[in-house]
């Protein structure tokens, strides 16, 4: 069951204490739909994802022989050796590491189905097949990891997904790793569905929640999500938000730009005022990934000016926290270079 790493390459010989590894393939693994890897990053030259247990349906796991695997990898990369997968990856780094057996690091994103149609997901071209596809139970995995001693606190357990609060186990496997110790754990939700885990991890300041409303308008939401629950949405932010410990302000909303559908500065002022409204105080701006792909040697002054004043209005707002998301921070750095390359083409 678990998968050969098969490509290697070595970087260099490293007899120190301090050597180049990352928190994944130290204490990690990312539960995908088919299989189980050590991360999700893609973004970098060596493609990332290495798959750890290969063809996996929730079938049972040997910890044991899972950490020695995870041991093997610590080794090579205490020879400096680095996995093909993991070349140019940002998350790899020189410092002192730990020996230990354990995991802190967790991303679950085995399962698609969701109550939002949103028209930037990945599952929009076959939306059918997502949502009826079905998942496997990862949580008696879980349990016996944390049974074993085995699950910490001070890394981060991301739920991906599909719609986190729709899979079956998400409410007893958030209430389990709350118990373990875990201290962050990260939901990206559509918000429609109400969810206690989410309001128990925000009044202990141990869950982040992101919310991507996208919109401040009911036509522009339904335009996005192709969904009518926009109402119910913001409902369920201002309870969430009135549960959150206090500064903490760890239940966001999020406005992804998505040219051509939510691309004003009116719909961005209603969708900040009904943040703040809802009693909101963390929020994140981004700018819809596939767009951007597309288009990011040809994006318009206008966009560049809406993230500029999107990021000025929330500043100036009632708002503690405002993250740029990697993208669109990216986007406005090197904005000069990006329009002289832009301006050239035409
Ligand atoms: S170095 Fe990057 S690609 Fe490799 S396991 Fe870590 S996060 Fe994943
Ligand atoms: S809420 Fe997330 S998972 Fe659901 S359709 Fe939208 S982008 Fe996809």
């Amino acid at each position: 069951m678990f998968e050969k790493i098969k490509s290697i390459f070595v970087k260099k010989e490293n007899k120190a204490s301090k050597y180049v590894s990352c928190e994944y393939i130290q204490h990690g693994f990312n539960v995908d739909y088919e299989d189980i890897k050590m991360c999700c990053f893609n973004c970098h030259e060596g493609g990332g994802r290495q798959i750890l247990i290969d063809n996996y349906k929730g079938e049972n796991i040997d910890w044991n022989k899972f950490f020695k695997e995870k041991r093997k990898l610590r080794e090579l990369n205490k020879k400096g050796i680095i996995l093909e997968r993991c070349k140019g990856c940002f998350f790899l780094k020189e410092r002192e590491w730990d020996d230990e057996d354990y995991i802190n690091f967790m991303v679950f994103n085995h399962w698609t189905q969701c109550n939002c149609k949103c028209k930037y997901c990945f599952t929009n071209e076959q939306s059918d097949f997502f949502n009826s596809r079905k998942n496997y139970n990862m949580f008696p995995q879980i349990e016996k990891l944390v049974k074993m001693g085995k699950v910490r606190g001070g890394g981060e357990i991301g739920f991906g997904g599909g719609e986190p609060a729709l899979l079956p186990e998400f409410e007893p496997m958030v209430n389990m790793l709350l118990d373990a110790g875990c201290d962050n754990i990260r939901v990206h939700s559509s918000g429609v569905k109400y969810s206690p885990a989410i309001e128990r991890g925000l009044a202990e300041g141990k869950l982040t929640l992101v919310v991507s409303v996208d919109s401040g308008t009911p036509e522009v939401y339904e335009n996005i999500k192709r969904v009518n629950h926009f109402d119910k949405v913001w409902e369920n932010l201002a309870k969430y938000a009135a549960s959150q410990t206090n500064n903490k302000y760890k239940a966001k909303t999020k406005y992804i730009i998505y040219p051509n559908f939510n691309d004003t500065k009116e719909e961005f002022d209603k969708f900040l005022e009904l943040s703040v409204n809802a009693g909101i105080r963390s929020m994140v701006l981004d700018v819809e990934g596939g767009w951007y792909e597309q288009n990011k040697y040809k994006v318009p002054d206008y966009i560049y000016d809406l993230l500029d004043y999107a990021l000025k209005r929330a500043e100036d707002s009632s708002m503690k926290n405002v993250e740029v998301y990697d993208r669109a921070n990216h986007m406005r750095i090197n904005k000069e270079e990006y329009i002289k390359l832009r301006d050239n083409a035409k």
